[in-house]
């Protein structure tokens, strides 16, 4: 990490707000406008600009939620960031986006959980069709590809044996077979490892962990490349997933000291790892 973005963290605010140190809150529903033709302006803005922080209504968000957006759009590397109220919401907004009635996904076997339900179980019912992977045997990726394969699903390290996989080989391979490919690098976090630079089309981080770092507040993010920002921003318009302001504010607080923490985990982690070894 260079120390010009260590600085961007901690000057967040300053660099998209003029005045204060940290963001303001701002709570809104209902926005009033001078005349119809400021509507207009704001809708005919936000079309032709659809991340340039252009709202009409408090379920797009607010120059608060949009604050933190900038920042992890900033830290992604990608094209655009999408706010949810948690971060198993930005892994449902990743799946609904996608995948539809007839598709199959391929997940990484060792995943999170509620992701293990929500694709095993619950999308059954939705005829889609789920085949986990064994993250250290690619081939068992590979070979489970389908015409109907639309999805694949990595989460890196697993959460629950900590494999790493090879993501530039996943990335081949889905490249290889025009499939679309989301990975929940909420261990990681886009400061030690930067996905849609590697060539995913989503990356998902629950903000509840190491972003926020104070165990007070929930919230997701999903960055996206260009590639599928449209399909995702169809489904976030539907789905009403949105980050209230309070939340975005202490996740923008975290992200002050992420560089520090995280530093701190890596160091901690090389020595427990050195006394096993
Ligand atoms: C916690 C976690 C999630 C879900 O995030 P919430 O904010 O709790 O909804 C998803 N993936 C991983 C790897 C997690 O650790």
């Amino acid at each position: 990490m260079t120390s010009t973005f260590k600085t961007f963290l901690k000057h967040t605010a300053k660099d998209f707000h003029n005045q204060s140190v940290n963001p303001p809150v701002v709570r809104a529903s209902t926005i009033i406008f001078k005349s119809m033709q400021d509507i207009r302006k704001t809708q005919s803005k936000f079309r032709k600009n659809p991340i340039g922080g252009h709202f009409d209504y408090g379920r797009q968000g607010t120059s608060t939620t949009y604050i933190l957006q900038k920042i992890l759009t900033k830290l992604e590397e990608s094209y655009h960031v999408f706010l949810t109220p948690t971060g198993f919401g930005a892994i449902f907004l990743a799946i609904f986006s996608l995948v539809r009635p007839g598709d199959e996904i391929i997940v990484a076997d060792p995943s999170y959980k509620p992701t293990r339900r929500l694709t095993q179980d619950f999308l059954k019912d939705f005829n889609i069709k789920t085949i986990f992977y064994n993250p250290s045997d690619l081939n068992t990726l590979r070979k489970n590809i389908s015409k109907n394969t639309k999805l694949i699903f990595v989460e890196n390290p697993g959460s629950n044996t900590f494999d790493f996989q090879d993501l530039s080989k996943i990335i081949q391979i889905a490249k290889k077979h025009k499939i679309y490919t989301a990975i929940d690098n909420t261990w990681g976090t886009p400061y030690f490892l930067k996905p849609i630079k590697l060539g995913f089309d989503m990356s998902i981080v629950s903000a509840t962990k190491y972003y926020s770092g104070h165990s007070d507040v929930m919230g997701g993010s999903l960055a996206v490349n260009k590639r599928v920002f449209r399909k995702v921003q169809l489904a976030d318009n539907v789905t009403g997933l949105r980050l209230g302001p309070d939340d975005a504010y202490l996740i923008t607080r975290g992200l002050r000291t992420l560089d520090v923490r995280l530093d701190k985990h890596q160091d901690n982690a090389k020595k427990v790892a050195a006394f096993f070894i």
